[in-house]
């Protein structure tokens, strides 16, 4: 067997006809292909990396997934046994108000019809990969807040997540798919589309060895990821500066089938000019596509502290909602400051409620004083115009409300820019500044589809036998995200796109 087949594979022929080819092995090609499977269509399913490399940007998720539900009793059936269910508050988050947050975020840019049925399918979606294997938990340490009776208070419509995360949901979706008989072909770029009278019907590849071939079938399904790992596309359409930014997930998500389905007549669709982005580490070395700490290279804590830029300013309304409605834009805001760099700042009282996953990752940068005009020597700032933010920031705090993480609890700090929510003051010694830069995960220009993942061509027409799913379908999104859309898009419009195919 050559390297990069998986079990279920044969050797690649240079020509060969199945019923579907899906292009790409993350979470919609995947969906994509379970759904093809169960109608009994011959699928096989070309992914461009290797087996150490296969997975996508979605094998480097938390495996977060945002489902409208009506409270715990409603997901019960789908998670794993956790005896802290039974002190568990999941508050019902319903389709409307799922749509509704797609709306603020995105401030009204996305496609209401898209929309419409990813928050509408998202729990019977999620149930229908339940039943092909994939397992589910809820998310303590990343969604919920002890309250004072000891109830861990889950809040921002998030809970659920997969069991290990993007690593196991990868690993749960392969093992669902060989066994049901899909064929899993790594290291096979696929280049170009090929169709006939109007029609798609297959593609062409190179695979690792550099050989090349052509496969055909009925319907192709596109799942191969949006444009973020490429620096030139990054250049063009988000702007300049954007080369700077570092790729969270996958290298091989370099838009090779937005470009490859452009050149065939599909028309694109959504925002091409902003992206996820988030606070990153920015002086760990392997701060790229890092397949052992993936996510954890995510600075999300934020809330609780301040962040502030080289000249020792703040420059975002760090407590505006949840982190899962700011910190996909935040990156974007971190790469227009000086050095494309920022520091989060903490104190002794804030730093223990830091998650550990990400704050006391191996190696996670961070400096640390007993002053903060020491500190800001070691952050390279001039001490007296961070000692001056510090001081204003504290003095500006509306100490009468009570701190309250799980709500929004209107703690302000009413200075320029504003903190909306959980001011907390800086002012037990030590202290500590983690240096972020902007990390990109995905961008949100794709293509044009139907509600059923039909690609449109210029007129609005579907393009016979080509479908789309997953970061390659635009329109959901635009200048922000609520998170764990992106896998939830993934499994909705990746089933959908199978059931046609
Ligand atoms: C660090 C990180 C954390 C994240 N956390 C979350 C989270 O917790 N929850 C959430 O909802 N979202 C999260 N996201 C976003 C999420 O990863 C994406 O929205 C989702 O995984 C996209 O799935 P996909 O299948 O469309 O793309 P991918 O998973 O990226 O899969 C695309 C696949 O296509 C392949 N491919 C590309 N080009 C070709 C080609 N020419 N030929 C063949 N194959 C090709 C790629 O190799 C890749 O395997 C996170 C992303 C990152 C990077």
């Amino acid at each position: 067997m050559p390297q990069g087949s998986s079990a279920a594979a044969h050797d690649a022929a240079p020509t060969e006809e199945f019923d579907v080819i899906v292009v790409g092995g993350g979470n919609a090609g995947f969906s994509a292909a379970h759904a093809a499977a169960e109608r009994g269509r011959r699928v096989v399913l070309l992914e461009k990396g290797l087996p150490d490399q296969a997975g996508g940007n979605s094998y480097y998720t938390a495996g977060a997934v945002r489902i409208a539900h009506h409270g715990l009793a409603d997901v019960a059936d789908l998670l794993e046994p956790d005896e802290r269910h039974a002190i568990s508050v999941l508050p019902p988050y319903s389709a409307e108000e799922f749509a509704a947050d797609m709306a603020t975020v995105t401030s009204g840019r996305n496609d209401p019809a898209l929309t419409e049925v990813l928050c509408r399918d998202s729990l019977d979606t999620l149930r229908w990969l339940h039943g092909k294997g994939l397992r589910y938990r809820l998310m303590y340490e990343r969604q919920a807040y002890s309250d004072p009776q000891g109830r861990q208070v889950f809040w921002g419509g998030l809970a659920v997540g997969s069991v290990g995360g993007g690593k196991g949901l990868i690993e749960q979706h392969t093992r669902a798919a060989e066994q049901a008989g899909i064929e899993i072909r790594y290291g096979i770029r696929v280049r170009e589309l090929v169709s006939s009278h109007g029609a798609i019907t297959g593609v062409t590849w190179t695979d690792a060895a550099g050989r090349e071939g052509t496969t055909h079938a009925e319907s192709v399904v596109l799942a191969a990821g949006g444009f973020q790992a490429d620096p030139e596309l990054r250049r063009k359409h988000l702007g300049a500066g954007w080369q700077a930014a570092k790729v969270r997930g996958t290298p091989l998500n370099t838009g090779d089938l937005l470009t490859a389905a452009i050149a065939v007549g599909a028309a694109t669709h959504g925002d091409f000019a902003t992206c996820h982005s988030v606070a990153w580490d920015a002086w760990f070395p392997e701060n790229e596509g890092n397949r052992e700490f993936t996510n954890q290279l995510t600075r999300g804590g934020y809330p609780l502290g301040i962040v502030v830029n080289k000249l020792g300013a703040r420059f975002i309304d760090e407590g505006a909602d949840f982190r899962n409605y700011t910190y996909a834009k935040y990156g974007a805001d971190i790469l227009a400051q000086p050095e494309g760099l920022a520091f989060q700042l903490f104190d002794a009282t804030t730093r223990p409620r830091l998650r550990a996953e990400e704050y006391d990752m191996p190696g996670a940068s961070v400096v640390t004083a007993n002053t903060i005009e020491e500190l800001a020597g070691l952050m390279g700032v001039d001490p007296a115009q961070l000692a001056r933010t510090v001081a204003d920031f504290n003095a500006s705090i509306d100490r009468s409300v009570p701190l309250d993480l799980a709500v929004k609890d209107g703690r302000a700090a009413r200075i320029e820019p504003p903190k909306s929510h959980w001011a907390i003051p800086l002012e037990n010694a030590p202290y500590y500044a983690f240096p972020v830069t902007c990390g990109i995960t995905f961008t949100f220009g794709g293509l044009h589809a139907d509600v059923h993942g039909r690609v449109l061509d210029q007129d609005g027409v579907p393009l016979p036998g080509l479908l789309v799913c997953g970061e390659m379908l635009g329109g959901l999104f635009s200048g922000n995200y609520p998170g764990g859309s992106g896998l939830t898009a993934g499994a909705v419009f990746g089933r959908r796109a199978g059931t046609l195919a």
